[in-house]
């Protein structure tokens, strides 16, 4: 791959965010009449032209539906889909058979809750999530709860949002048959010390499902060394397109579970009488899947691999600390969101100004931030505020973009008094 971020990076072992902000389209976008301060990445990442290209490429001369024609164009499809799956296992340092492609992370976790929890679950057992959940990693629950009577726990965290392990032990039992649990925060950026809650898990005999819709952007994940039973993420926090998610998980466990979907490609054999379904991941990827859209995941993992994950993080974690100290001078700002271990992403109020006011207001300046309760409502509650504002920061982002946020944040406070 050759793009100017790559080869900067092997010359220069700086990181030259200026190379990489080079390499994404939408850095050099102008939005009411200002060059656009992108702090919203948690939400969705930009993309880097090394996605858009290879997309366009296989759409273009690449392009037929996989695994079906005995045709050469048919067979590249399912090819380059293959070794995206490829891609995506040696990411996480899982096998390819133990990767699934699913829509977003949300259908990730929803395959396992119909699909595990159909087949493993019975009224009474419980199921053990934090208080710092998405509500893709809630509701999910709440619908099997009210199929099939399971329970819920939620992992208290602290003030400070630190996730409480102590308490979280105490939770577990012999019903305990699952722990769900973020890895990375999207709200307060705290980063959960997974291995440790997987070990602890099994001990107590439950399997565990990792959230990384944050973690993998900002940490990756060795999936071998935490030992977790499922992991999953979503293709555009990565700098991939919309409509591609993963599904980690252990072989032996995935090949135990019914298939969740039916349709085209899962099946073995299908007779009106009984079908025979194939093994994971096939099993679970029913009917034509978002073939381009792995591919284009693949690129995305392919960038970041090029600049190096250790690298993006400890810029981002410069970034984190810098925002951290500047957001810290403004009188009336409350940072909400102080645990040990945080990602890039910090939350905050401004005392007389409702965080969606903050968000239209620097808007006009140009900054993109997130207001609302960000999917975690339930938090929101916890920290006493019904909405935040938040700033998430990526591979692009520069020191300057905080400096922007902040003017941006003294205009609130001139307008607010
Ligand atoms: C964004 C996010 C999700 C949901 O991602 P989708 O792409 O909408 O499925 C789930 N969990 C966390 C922690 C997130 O940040």
């Amino acid at each position: 791959m050759s793009t100017a971020a790559a080869k900067k990076t092997l010359s220069n072992d700086a990181y030259d965010v200026e190379a990489i902000r080079a390499d994404f389209p939408a850095m050099s976008l102008q939005v009411n009449g200002k060059p656009l301060v992108f702090l919203d990445s948690g939400a969705s990442a930009q993309k880097p032209s090394v996605v858009l290209e290879r997309m366009d490429r296989m759409y273009r001369s690449e392009y037929a539906n996989v695994h079906r024609g005995a045709y050469r164009l048919s067979e590249l499809a399912t090819e380059n889909y293959e070794n995206a799956r490829k891609t995506v296992a040696q990411f996480m340092n899982a096998s390819v058979d133990e990767i699934v492609f699913t829509r977003s992370v949300t259908a990730a976790i929803n395959l396992v809750a119909h699909s595990f929890g159909r087949a493993f679950l019975k009224a009474g057992d419980e199921v053990v999530i934090s208080h710092m959940e998405h509500h893709a990693n809630i509701v999910p629950w709440q619908l099997l709860r009210d199929i099939m009577g399971i329970v819920i726990k939620v992992a208290p965290i602290d003030d400070d949002g630190n996730f409480l392990i102590d308490e979280f032990k105490k939770l577990l039992g012999p019903k305990t048959k699952l722990v769900a649990i973020t890895h990375c925060s999207n709200v307060l950026g705290t980063i959960t010390p997974i291995k440790e809650i997987t070990r602890i898990a099994h001990e107590a005999g439950a399997k565990v499902l990792i959230d990384g819709a944050q973690g993998i952007v900002h940490l990756g994940v060795d999936v071998r060394d935490v030992d977790c039973d499922f992991y999953g993420f979503t293709g555009h926090k990565l700098y991939g397109p919309t409509g591609i998610g993963v599904l980690y998980g252990k072989r032996d466990l995935l090949n135990a579970l019914p298939p969740y979907e039916g349709g085209g490609d899962m099946i073995e054999l299908v007779t009106f009488e009984k079908t025979t379904y194939r093994e994971a991941p096939a099993r679970f990827e029913a009917g034509t899947p978002p073939i381009v859209e792995a591919v284009g995941l693949a690129a995305a993992i392919d960038y970041v691999n090029s600049v190096g994950l250790d690298r993006i993080a400890k810029h981002e974690t410069g970034l984190r600390d810098y925002a951290m100290k500047r957001l810290g001078e403004i009188d009336g700002l409350t940072i909400i969101g102080r645990p040990r271990e945080k990602g890039p992403i910090v939350s905050f109020t401004l005392e007389g100004a409702h965080p969606h006011d903050i968000a239209t207001i620097i808007d006009s300046k140009g900054v993109a931030v997130r207001a609302g309760h960000h999917c975690a409502q339930p938090l929101m509650e916890r920290c006493n505020v019904a909405a935040t504002a938040r700033a998430s920061f990526a591979m692009y982002n520069r020191i300057e973009d905080v400096d922007a946020l902040v003017d941006a944040l003294n205009t609130v406070k001139d307008i607010f008094g």
